[in-house]
């Protein structure tokens, strides 16, 4: 295994000039937890999604319900609702892939990064010393569709309600 993160459809994040018109977050409001939706748990103010493109096994969106842009737009309730289903979601990406450490953060706006810099997101990254432990689940997969499938199937338990979370 290389000591790099090993994502090439990055590639096909960058070349895509096909994305719908429209917020590919706001597509996923609405959008109940399945491995087809990739959502992975929903509740009134923030959602949680499988990253499209995913830099890592279990990389995760933490997505306000609300198209917001900045910080500053979320009401103090969607602030606090953002807040901790991102702690939950921490805590249950651990416990799911035994990531030895998180890369947790945002970019906020597009000359900082952000892909999708008109919905705020919170990028939840699991990581390994050395990044050569993977998922199990997922560390034969090489389609992009199949290994979304097979991340989500190993994440779901931990985030259904009642599930082996938290
Ligand atoms: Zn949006």
């Amino acid at each position: 295994m290389s000591d790099r993160l090993w994502a090439p459809w990055r590639m096909q994040f960058i070349r895509d000039s096909d994305r719908p018109a429209g917020c590919a977050l706001c597509a996923y409001v609405g959008v109940e937890p399945s491995s087809e939706g990739r959502v992975l748990a929903r509740e009134p103010h923030a959602f949680v999604v499988l990253n499209k493109f995913p830099y890592a096994a279990g990389h995760l969106l933490v997505v306000p319900t609300r198209h917001v842009a900045s910080l500053e737009a979320l009401t103090p309730d969607e602030h606090a609702a953002l807040w901790a289903l991102t702690t939950q979601s921490a805590t249950r990406l651990e416990r799911a892939t035994g990531a030895e450490g998180l890369n947790l953060g945002m970019n906020l706006g597009r000359a900082a990064g952000a892909g999708i810099h008109e919905h705020l997101h919170v990028h939840l990254v699991p990581r390994w010393v050395g990044d050569n432990n993977f998922m199990p689940v997922v560390s034969d997969v090489r389609v992009m569709p199949e290994y979304l499938e097979a991340t989500w199937e190993a994440l779901c338990p931990h985030f259904a309600p009642g599930g082996a979370g938290l």
